[in-house]
């Protein structure tokens, strides 16, 4: 049987014979003025305060990977049978440009988030991005809009939401012959104003987020979309989150909508679920999985079941919980609903491991401690 490829390579890398043009520059001539951008930078909240600039890199079968630019962030004109509306071919990723305090800026582990943008690309029968673009295009958005990255005192940072869409006009169901990828960047705050929360999280029941054979492992709108009513319906219940369990059994916990989860236990180990691809594989999950192997931790990523997360916590055998991911880094998790009834989770605060871990992540990639995986991207 013939196998359908779906981005062939000679398509896909065809952008080599375009790097003598690289990235085009179109400054913004109504780039927000330096005291107004301050103001708006003093409250910028989470994912509303947009910079002045936008990366954009086309993609056609004809021309492989074309026109790449910096240009002033602006709406964009798209006819209404483009693609993306309708079938959801859509991958998006998310990092963040961290100010160092020398003054300098610098990204954490972009070329994770490049491959992993392939990865998602590949699943949803995309072309793939190859990396050192991915990454250029994400150092060249920073660098037009470097005074958009705030200092780090309030835990801000500049959030960048790289994503590619379907652009083909056309309402038959295959892959899109053109596709758009975009690069905004947003300044933010810490996402949990004050400090760290522990959150409430509700258990799923009735509806899971990702299938085995499914895109669970790819970073698709479409995983996004499905799992809104069940995260409405944990607010509802009164919860933060929503955390999910595996479609086949309903026994085995996955992740969160957006966040990766790990389990703390009394004799100082952790565990989080294995990547079985119906989980999204963090970024943040694999540096604390490092960080934790480094200080000689015993480390599990293996299957961990709602009804021993229970018992165990009851117990006194878990003592933490934890989720995390790249907007709120590591966020404690102080008890877990379901119709079942509350269980929480030791004292109900963040614990000494939850916060020894996320200040360790935390202090690399503000540039305060040794980097010894290499996981900083220094910019200039
Ligand atoms: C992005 C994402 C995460 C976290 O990944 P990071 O690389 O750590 O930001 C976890 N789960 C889902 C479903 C995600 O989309």
């Amino acid at each position: 049987m013939r196998r359908a490829t779906y981005a062939p390579a000679s398509l896909t890398f065809h952008w080599t014979s375009h790097l003598a043009t690289r990235f085009r520059f179109d400054p913004n001539p109504e780039s927000l003025p330096a005291d107004e951008r301050a103001a708006r930078m003093a409250d910028p909240g989470f994912g509303q305060l947009f910079t002045d600039h936008m990366a954009v890199i086309r993609w056609s079968e004809a021309d492989g990977w074309h026109d790449a630019a910096v240009t002033a962030r602006k709406p964009l004109v798209m006819d209404p049978a483009s693609s993306v509306f309708h079938y959801a071919q859509e991958i998006f990723e998310g990092l963040k440009a961290y100010r160092l305090d020398d003054g300098n800026t610098a990204l954490f582990r972009p070329e994770a988030n490049a491959r992993r943008f392939r990865d998602s690309a590949r699943r949803m029968a995309m072309p793939e991005l190859p990396e050192e673009l991915f990454v250029e295009s994400i150092e060249r958005l920073v660098d037009a809009d470097r005074d958009w990255v705030p200092d780090g005192s309030g835990g801000g940072s500049l959030y960048l939401r790289p994503f590619q869409i379907a652009t083909s006009v056309f309402l038959g169901v295959r892959p899109s012959s053109e596709y758009l990828y975009m690069v905004i960047a947003s300044t933010v705050g810490a996402y949990w104003k004050g400090g760290p929360k522990s959150i409430r999280i509700w258990v799923s029941q009735d509806y899971t987020r990702a299938a085995p054979g499914g895109t669970g492992a790819a970073k698709c709108g479409g995983n996004y979309a499905a799992s809104l009513l069940a995260q409405k319906e944990a607010i509802a219940r009164g919860c933060d989150q929503v955390v999910f369990l595996d479609a086949a059994e309903r026994r085995w916990v996955e992740e969160l909508g957006g966040m990766n989860v790990f389990f703390v236990f009394e004799d100082g180990s952790i565990q989080t679920p294995p990547l079985t691809g119906t989980i999204l594989p963090g970024i943040t999950r694999d540096s604390i999985l490092t960080l934790a192997r480094d200080r000689g931790m015993t480390v599990r990523e293996e299957p961990y079941a709602l009804d021993r997360w229970r018992a165990d916590a009851e117990s006194g055998r878990l003592t933490e919980s934890f989720a995390c991911g790249t907007a709120a880094v590591v966020t404690p998790i102080a008890e877990v609903a379901d119709p079942d009834g509350t269980f929480r989770i030791g004292a109900g605060g963040p614990g000494q491991v939850t916060t020894a871990l996320s200040d360790a992540l935390q202090a690399i990639q503000r540039g305060r401690a040794p980097d010894p995986h290499g996981w900083l991207h220094r910019l200039s």
